[in-house]
Parts: structure tokens; C-alpha cells; sequence
């Protein structure tokens, strides 16, 4: 009996200490989903987190975020390594900050944007790449669309731009910045850059709060733009310019992206 009733004493102790623990778990959780939902560049989903650049792809693909083979190939063609500041992870699924109060957007970002345009971002297309910040999509941008084709990455905070450049000269986008098919300005990307459109594929890396008309004039009939829009709770816009110069679109998801200012 007295075995018993030490038993259920100590049963009681675990208990008890459990659910003075809950309200802990309960609060770290809610932390937790709350910090995945505010970080920047990013959509509540599987992570595909990874220890390399190839490993990060397979990863994205595996998660059927990256649903396009050529768009797979050129990233694993640009190390995401050199366009992260030192000492940041940069094969972990989350935005990583680059400084200058910018950071590069998540790896499934990347991959859910680089899907949706891959179609339009064939050998010879133009595309901007507005909110261009570390130049990491712009250098995937870059390889897909080739010699013939032309890169263009717009970022407002000249430091950003500069840094992006030095990142693209180390990789296998180095020859299209020499060659000038890739190009990073500093300027205003709500203006566009209207010196090579018009665009097959537009793609914003910051969230505006309504799109852009320079954006939509410079998209080819037959282009297509990927833009977040809204300012809390944004949506990932997709806008297609038919051939008749006509716009469709329709939101792909929620997301979560720094403002376009
Ligand atoms: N695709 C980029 C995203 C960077 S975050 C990457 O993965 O590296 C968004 C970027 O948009 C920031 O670098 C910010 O400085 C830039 N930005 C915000 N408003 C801008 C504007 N009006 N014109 C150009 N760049 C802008």
C-alpha cells in the first residue's frame, strides 16, 4: 500500500510539474509561430533547410517548391554562400540579414518566385529585378536568360549594390557582368529601369503597396510580373500581359516581405 501511494505521489509531482510547464510550452510556441510569420521574405511552410548549396536545391525541389528543372540547375550554379554576410547560415530556409537593414529572402522564396517565372526567363529574355539587394536572383536571373539575354537588378541602397556586384564576381555569373548582360543600378525600382525594357519577366523582392504603373508599362505583351503586394498581410501578386497588352491576375499566397519605399 505504501508502495502505492509513493507511486502515485511521484505520478502527481510529474504531473504537476508538466502542467506548470504548459503555459511555457503553450507561450514559446505561439513566440515561435509569431517570429515565423513577422520574419521578412518569407511564407509559413516546410523549411528546407540544408548544409549545402546543392543539398539546399534538392531539398527545395524534394518540397515541390522549386518546381522548375532549368531554374534548379542555374541555382545550383550560384552558391547562396557568397551572397550572405559572414558568419550567417546560408543554406538555413529563413531570410538572413545583409546589412544596410535589408536581408536575402528565404531559399523557398527564391524557389517559389523562380518557378513561376521560369517559363518567361528563356535563353535571350530580358528581366528586372526590382529590390535587387544582395543580387543573389539576379545572378540566377542572369544565368537562365544567357549571353543573348539581358539582367538587370535594381536596388535602392548603393552600399547593397556595390556589395552585390563584389558577390556576383565571385561565381559563374561573372562573365554576363563583363559582358554587360547583367547589369545592378542604384535607383528607385518603382521607376523600373526603363534603359532595357521592355521586361518578358518582372520580378519584385519588396512588398508595395500598390503595383507600380512604371512596372506594368515596361512588362512585354506576353511578360510576365511577380510582385508582393499589401502592407501587413500581403499577397504574392502574379500579373500576366496578354498580347493585346490586357492584364490578368490572380494572388499565388500570402506572404510576408519589407516594404518597397
Ligand atoms: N531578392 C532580394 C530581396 C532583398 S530584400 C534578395 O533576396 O537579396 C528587398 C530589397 O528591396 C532591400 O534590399 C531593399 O533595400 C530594397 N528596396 C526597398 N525599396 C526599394 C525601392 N524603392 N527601390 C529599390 N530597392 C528597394
Amino acid at each position: 500500500m505504501a508502495k502505492i501511494t509513493q507511486t502515485w505521489s511521484i505520478i502527481c509531482k510529474v504531473r504537476d510539474s508538466f502542467s506548470s510547464l504548459l503555459p511555457l510550452f503553450f507561450s514559446c510556441g505561439l513566440v515561435l509561430l509569431v517570429a515565423r510569420f513577422l520574419a521578412p521574405d518569407t511564407i509559413m511552410g516546410v523549411s528546407s533547410s540544408s548544409s549545402s548549396n546543392i543539398a539546399m536545391v534538392a531539398a527545395l525541389k524534394k518540397n515541390n517548391i522549386l518546381t522548375s528543372t532549368v531554374a534548379a540547375e542555374a541555382m545550383k550554379q550560384i552558391d547562396r554562400a557568397d551572397f550572405v554576410l559572414p558568419d550567417t547560415p546560408a543554406y538555413v530556409d529563413s531570410p538572413q540579414p545583409i546589412g544596410h537593414g535589408a536581408t536575402i529572402s528565404a531559399p523557398h522564396m527564391h524557389g517559389y518566385c523562380l518557378s513561376l517565372l521560369s517559363d518567361y526567363l528563356k535563353p535571350g529574355s530580358a528581366v528586372l529585378d526590382v529590390g535587387s539587394g544582395s543580387g543573389y536572383l539576379t545572378a540566377v536571373f542572369a544565368l537562365m536568360v544567357g549571353e543573348n539575354g539581358r539582367a538587370v537588378g535594381v536596388e535602392h541602397i548603393p552600399e547593397l549594390v556595390e556589395r552585390s556586384i563584389q558577390s556576383i564576381k565571385k561565381g559563374n555569373a561573372a562573365h554576363l557582368l563583363e559582358t554587360g548582360r547583367l547589369s545592378v543600378h542604384a535607383s528607385d525600382g518603382k521607376l523600373g529601369y526603363p534603359d532595357a525594357a521592355p521586361y518578358d519577366a518582372i520580378h519584385v523582392g519588396a512588398a508595395a503597396a500598390v503595383v507600380p504603373d512604371a512596372l506594368v508599362s515596361q512588362l512585354k505583351p506576353g511578360g510576365r510580373m511577380v510582385i508582393p503586394v499589401g502592407q501587413f498581410m500581403q499577397d504574392l501578386i502574379v500579373i500576366d500581359k496578354k498580347s493585346d497588352g490586357s492584364l490578368k491576375q490572380h494572388s499565388e499566397m500570402g506572404v510576408r516581405y519589407v516594404p518597397l519605399v
